[in-house]
């Protein structure tokens, strides 16, 4: 059995070392438990979250312990009621060829039995980042037609569907971005009314060009100078849906505060915090409305999958790198 094991904390970016990959024999189901075999691992910017010690909204990962992840798997052996040998479930067993799961303590979300979607499609558009996109969208930016939406990341998992959501319902979309070629594929294959490319413009003047009126939804993916752009253009009654910081999670030090921050209170913005998990109940009406936007091409998602959980140390960097379009994840089997 392949594992990743957090070998010590990062300081600053992802190093060398800081996670090991160690062998080890496949466990075996016990009582109560299946055996799953690992087919997909996604990469998340969270995994550097759950790499610090910094206080946060799930114990970190011990050090030694096997890297925490989001996960894509067949049950290959099971000791436990509902579960067969072939069930493609998703779950978080880690960063792992194999993993025992007592399912009375970790229950295994089961993928649909008819399924529409091929299986990397149940981590990028109906996984976590699709309904991140969704109700961070729908409940906390609370769109409407004629509204203008800013969101950061743009051409990542999370910020390319919240773009083309905004689009369904009706507003006008800009979307910041790393390259030309993203911002090339957010505007003319997804939809976006505008993009940004932050490395090579001013976003403050260039988001004076593109949201003259200025800015009725943020969809906060990135932080830092660029958050504090839009800040500065929020127009009255704005919603900030704060899904991510990902320009500070491999700070080394204390963060800035935000620029531009009194324009919370003199716009009366609201600014809205929230972890995906905390609407696990709901996730089957995001499933259901993602699934018939995708099937009447309203919406479209973009995978970039890597070869082999080896790689996944390398992989994971590119998320802080901009190295990827859509969805990145690590194939780690074939079924
Ligand atoms: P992405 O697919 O968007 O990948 C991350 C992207 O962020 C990179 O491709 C890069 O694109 C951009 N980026 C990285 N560093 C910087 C930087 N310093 N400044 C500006 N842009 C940067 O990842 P996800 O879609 O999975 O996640 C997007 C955000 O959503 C993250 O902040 C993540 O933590 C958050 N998230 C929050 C959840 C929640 O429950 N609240 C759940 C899931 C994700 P570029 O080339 O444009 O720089």
């Amino acid at each position: 059995n392949r594992q990743w094991r957090l070998a010590r904390r990062p300081v600053g970016d992802i190093g060398e070392g800081d996670l090991e990959f160690a062998q080890s024999p496949a466990p075996q189901a016990g009582p109560g438990q299946v055996r799953v075999r690992t087919l997909i691992l996604s990469m998340d910017p969270t995994n550097r979250i759950w790499m610090s010690d910094a206080k946060q909204y799930m114990p970190p990962v011990k050090v030694g312990d096997v890297m925490r992840g989001v996960t894509l798997g067949v049950v290959d052996q099971s000791n436990a009621d509902g579960y067969a040998p072939g069930d493609l479930v998703s779950g978080m067993w880690g960063w792992q060829d194999y993993a025992t799961v007592d399912v009375a303590k970790m229950p295994l979300a089961k993928l649909p039995a008819d399924r529409t979607l091929p299986l990397p499609g149940y981590v990028a558009l109906v996984g976590g980042v699709g309904m991140t996109a969704y109700f961070g969208l729908l409940d906390i930016g609370r769109p409407q037609p004629g509204e203008t939406l800013v969101v950061s990341a743009a051409a990542g998992a999370v910020g390319s569907l919240v773009g083309q959501i905004g689009k369904i319902k009706g507003c006008r979309v800009i979307g910041i971005a790393g390259s030309a070629e993203k911002c090339r594929w957010i505007t003319e294959e997804l939809g976006f009314d505008g993009a940004i490319n932050y490395r090579d413009e001013d976003v403050g003047a260039a988001l004076d060009r593109l949201a003259p009126d200025g800015i009725d939804i943020d969809f906060e993916n990135v932080g830092g100078p660029i958050m504090g752009e839009i800040f500065a253009r929020l127009r009255l009654n704005a919603r900030i849906a704060l899904c991510g910081l990902i320009s500070q999670y491999n700070a080394e030090g204390p963060v800035q505060g935000p620029a531009n921050f009194e324009q919370v209170l003199m716009q009366r913005a609201t600014i809205k915090g929230f972890i995906i998990l905390d609407y696990a109940a709901r996730f089957p009406e995001a499933m259901h409305d993602l699934i018939a936007w995708h099937a009447a091409g309203k919406i479209k998602y973009q995978t970039d999958i890597v070869q082999g959980l080896e790689n996944a140390a390398a992989t994971v960097k590119k998320l802080f790198e901009g190295g990827n379009t859509g969805k990145l994840m690590v194939q780690v089997a074939d079924l």
